[in-house]
């Protein structure tokens, strides 16, 4: 065939698709264009998931009647005259393509009236073509954009849209991060008739938090607000107490522009380094805000990827700033105040209350309606002393396993392995690069590793050397063991190597910080002393003692708590001295 231009609808079809990809990519697009008008009031009226309609209403400062026509066209902008500003973006918007590609692609009306403007006028396109000149009619103030029949034209991208509750999902996923970045802005999303997201546009940000989450949680999450020189961070994060499996609770705004950046959430996840167990994920909201000089946010026509002028710094602020925020308030949790006193075994602390956020499969994930959702009271979180633990007097050891211990606020439960655990890995980390003691093995071990293993030691020996493990290459996926760590001399140094290396997650993003902070971990597991060995008052007290030198002391570093606390509040009500329900 020989070369040709082409025609401009399919041209226009083909822009289309890299800008309204499903139903809430064009809420995402006429959602911004109202809070570039900056109006304070936002509508959006959906129906059959957005494929019969998408309505978007807002107060904002309306279109001239002679711009109407020109808002429509292909590079139509009044944000950017110039190609320097395309460095200093302030606005959501900037590409002057959202509603061209909109009207492209649907039946599509807008309707606006600037405050100053006796009327308003209207303007209806279908499928590209415009159907008439712009005609007057009386309007509130703002603007008003009904997108109907959406891909009516293009049937193949209609194809590719998922099941109704997957796109409705997705719209409300969009509009309450929405809320969450302008919470001065009153929104409300009418979804099929019923309201699905609603604000008061008060400014609080609590509010909407526990529209993205539930009030429950939105109550636990804890508030950031740092800033480092040019760049402020804000916003919440879940305590080390909430997690849940996969990185879709982690959302990020940058200059009030919500953004995907594999790499902000994996800075983000090394803040909870250690504290997290492997495979859960953080919940966080994060607001950041720079120059606009200093992030490029025309990487893609849908704008939600952006890259960063000084992206080291970027990363290790944000990762600073969670570190920060989790050791100013780590909570030793506390035994359910519901429990009483029965003949059975006592339902004391659950393992599965670490997990109050693990909510995490797609069908639940749904943002509540407000109607569901008690306001969120305003003290959320309970003061606690600032990092590190009270000083602890110790009390005695119980069934082999955990320390007793009084504090200044009653009873301290200690798990001897997990607070060894945790007091090993702060002084192997605090060490590291620093030869850790080794003992050589008289008769060197070979150990034969799976594929996978071999390759991580193989890259990794520099670092197993450090920590003792000195170990060379001897076959194919074989190696020989010259020593162990001093602190694994009991164990055989084969099963060493392999506890240490063996079935090594494939992380999303295996750093080599991680990966050394995991090994690490793995020998203090092994290292720990165990459930099950007793210890004499004075190792139990020296373990109280290095417990409480620690920067993290409440959880072991795998995430798991190292202490439970019984407040002498709850002992009398428990007692019925006090109050008792
Ligand atoms: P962009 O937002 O990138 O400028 P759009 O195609 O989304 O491009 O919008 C084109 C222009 O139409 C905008 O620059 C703005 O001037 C005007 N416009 C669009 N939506 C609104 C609105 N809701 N209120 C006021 N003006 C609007
Ligand atoms: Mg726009």
């Amino acid at each position: 065939m020989p070369i040709k231009i082409l025609p401009e609808e399919v041209a226009s079809q083909i822009a289309a698709g890299e800008v309204v990809e499903r139903p809430a990519s064009v809420v995402k697009e006429l959602v911004e264009n109202a809070l570039d008008a900056s109006a304070t009031h936002i509508t959006i009226t959906v129906e059959e998931a957005g494929k019969k309609l998408i309505e978007v209403a807002d107060n904002g400062e309306g279109i001239p009647a002679d711009e109407l026509s020109l808002a429509l066209s292909r590079h139509a902008t009044s944000k950017l005259s110039q190609a320097e500003e395309l460095f200093s973006i302030r606005t959501l918007g900037f590409r002057g393509e959202a509603l061209a590609s909109i009207a492209s692609v649907s039946r599509f009306t807008i309707t606006s009236r600037p405050k100053a403007a006796e009327a308003g006028s209207r303007l209806i396109v279908e499928g590209g073509h415009l159907q008439d000149d712009p005609q007057p009619v009386g309007a509130p103030a703002g603007t008003v954009v009904r997108v109907e029949d959406l891909f009516y034209n293009v049937p193949a991208r209609k194809k590719f849209l998922k099941t109704d509750r997957t796109e409705r999902r997705q719209i409300d996923a969009l509009v309450t991060r929405y809320t969450l970045a302008y919470p001065e802005v009153r929104f409300q999303l009418v979804q099929e008739g019923r309201t699905a997201v609603q604000t008061s546009g008060s400014g609080d940000r609590r509010e909407a938090l526990s529209v993205l989450f539930s009030a429950e949680i939105a109550k636990q999450m804890l508030e950031l607000n740092t800033e480092y020189d040019d760049l402020t961070i804000q916003g919440f994060i879940s305590p080390t107490s909430l997690s849940r499996s996969n990185r879709r609770g982690i959302t990020f705004f940058v200059n009030g522009r919500w953004v995907q950046d594999i790499s902000l959430s994996t800075a983000l996840i090394q803040g909870y380094h250690s504290m997290l167990m492997v495979g859960r994920y953080p919940l966080a909201v994060i607001f950041l805000e720079m120059k606009p000089e200093k992030v490029d946010v025309n990487v893609h026509p849908a704008k939600s990827e952006v890259r960063f002028a000084e992206r080291n710094q970027v990363f290790s602020s944000v990762q600073r700033a969670v570190r920060g925020a989790l050791l100013a308030y780590s909570p030793v949790p506390q035994v359910n105040t519901q429990v009483r006193w029965t003949p059975q075994p006592p339902p004391v602390y659950t393992p599965s209350e670490d997990f109050p956020g693990d909510y995490g499969t797609e069908e639940t994930e749904q943002p509540q309606t407000p109607g569901e959702t008690p306001p969120v009271p305003e003290t959320a979180q309970p003061s606690l002393p600032a990092s590190g633990m009270p000083l602890l007097r110790l009390v005695g050891q119980v069934g082999s396993a955990f320390l007793v211990a009084e504090g200044p606020d009653g009873l301290y439960l200690v798990d001897q392995h997990a607070a060894h655990e945790r007091v090993l890995f702060e002084k192997l980390m605090a060490q590291r690069g620093e030869q850790v003691p080794a003992q050589a093995l008289l008769d060197p071990v070979t150990v034969e590793l799976p594929t996978e293993s071999s390759r991580l030691l193989e890259d990794q020996l520099p670092l197993m050397e450090k920590l003792g493990f000195q170990i060379e290459l001897f076959g194919p996926n074989t190696y020989r063991v010259r020593s162990v760590p001093t602190l694994l001399s009991g164990m055989d140094p084969a099963a060493a190597v392999r506890v240490v290396i063996e079935d090594f997650e494939e992380d999303e993003t295996p750093l080599q910080d991680e990966i050394e902070a995991k090994i690490i971990g793995r020998v203090c597991k092994r290292a720990a002393v165990k459930a099950g060995q007793t210890l004499s008052p004075d190792e139990q007290r020296a373990l109280l003692r290095d417990l409480e030198a620690c920067q993290a002391p409440r959880t072991c570093p795998h995430g798991r708590p190292t202490m439970i606390h019984l407040s002498i509040d709850l002992l009398e009500r428990q007692f019925g001295r006090k109050g008792a329900r």
